[in-house]
């Protein structure tokens, strides 16, 4: 992997490993906020004080990499993205060990997808390798921003948008590319908490040959009226079937879904309909080096609801970066409600959440080297 010569002397930081080292102009901000107390952290509403950014257009390509501070975009209403939603996005997080390094948890697979997922959208790819760069020296610049206490965490959220003026449909001309950083508190402030979930035929998230695979903008909108209903059955998330016979597990609310029936740990492949989880990953990779047998394979409703009544169904849990792990504690299908393990989380979805955390704080050995440590600024 190239090495971003992270040195701001001059007011630029630089990619190298490009076809020539690629300058990233930073403006500092000259209001600095202030800092939340670790304790009040929750999801995703306080930024940090600066942003990334870097344009494409068509001929050009993706040029003018740029730290600045934090602010608003300024959109024309006809700008596609607004009407189309041909964008991505990404999620990942920074972690502040004991050590006092930050670490990132599989930053270089998460630029691999979000350069996927531009695919899926006919947005131009972005070479994975510069985003990493970008996770590196935003982060370096607001490093002070990576809460310490426990379970806190800096979350990272790229995203590209369609940026073209135009009202006909076809790939904009035009892209931005952005990444802005949020700190975190801790998912499980009380302790894991397990989810009651439905799974319904009246909604479908994602169709194979649709943008299942992708993360993509399009994908939550679809998502957003189920969820509601099932919210307001007293269900946390919807548990989605799969598009066409509305039999099949794909996902559960935006994560993976996993299940342990009797010694088998079972998950849906990656069909097309199905977001590639960097969590599912881990989490299967940790399971196979457990000598645990693990599936991905179909598994329908029926399936799962007659191991939850023969009292075969051991565990089931969500799987992504927010959470690591949702337990599920109860599971709603047609006229049936079924308690899962007592509504308590299972052993195996606590020792996965403890070995994922205990690699990412870096507490335990990380032998799939997972975690990168920042390179820090100079200068
Ligand atoms: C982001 C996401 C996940 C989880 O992916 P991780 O890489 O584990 O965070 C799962 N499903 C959907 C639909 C998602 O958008």
């Amino acid at each position: 992997m190239a090495t971003a010569l992270l040195d701001d002397r001059d007011g630029f930081v630089w990619f190298d490993g490009q076809p020539g080292p690629t300058p990233i102009a930073i403006t500092r901000t000259s209001k600095p906020k202030v800092h939340p107390a670790d304790d009040e952290l929750r999801f995703g509403s306080v930024f940090t004080d600066h942003m990334f950014r870097m344009d494409y257009t068509e001929g050009k390509g993706w040029h003018d990499a740029k730290i600045i501070p934090y602010q608003p975009f300024s959109l024309d209403p006809a700008t596609s993205v607004l009407h189309y939603a041909q964008s991505v996005f990404d999620g990942l997080k920074a972690y502040r060990g004991q050590d006092g390094s930050i670490r990132f948890f599989r930053a270089a697979k998460h630029a691999d997808r979000l350069n996927r997922s531009c695919g899926y959208l006919c947005i131009p790819p972005l070479d994975p390798e510069l985003v990493v760069q970008s996770f590196h020296a935003l982060v370096g610049v607001d490093q002070s921003w990576v809460p310490s206490k426990r379970g806190t965490s800096l979350y990272l959220r790229p995203a590209v948008i369609a940026s073209e003026s135009f009202l006909g449909v076809h790939p904009s001309k035009t892209y931005t590319y952005f990444l802005i950083l949020s700190p975190v508190g801790p998912y499980y402030a009380e302790g894991i908490n397990p989810v009651k979930i439905l799974a319904t035929d009246a909604h479908v998230r994602a169709v194979q040959g649709g943008l299942g695979a992708a993360k993509t903008a399009a994908n939550y909108a679809a998502s957003i009226l189920g969820a509601e209903e099932a919210q307001k059955m007293g269900y946390t998330q919807v548990l989605w079937l799969d598009g066409v016979e509305h039999r099949y597990l794909d996902e559960v609310g935006t994560m993976n879904i996993m299940l342990k029936i009797g010694d088998e740990i079972i998950t849906p492949p990656l069909n097309g309909a199905i977001l590639a989880g960097v969590t599912r990953d881990s989490i299967l990779t940790l399971c196979r080096d457990w000598g645990l047998k693990t599936s991905e394979r179909r598994i329908s409703i029926d399936e799962v609801m007659a191991a939850a009544r023969n009292g075969t169904l051991v565990e089931m849990w969500g799987t992504g970066t927010a959470a690591v792990v949702s337990p599920v504690g109860e599971l709603g299908y047609k006229d049936e409600r079924v308690t899962i393990n007592g509504g308590k989380t299972g052993t195996l979805t606590q020792k996965l959440y403890d070995a994922i955390v205990g690699i990412q704080y870096g507490e335990t050995e990380d032998r799939h080297e997972w975690t990168t440590t920042l390179r820090p600024l100079k200068g």
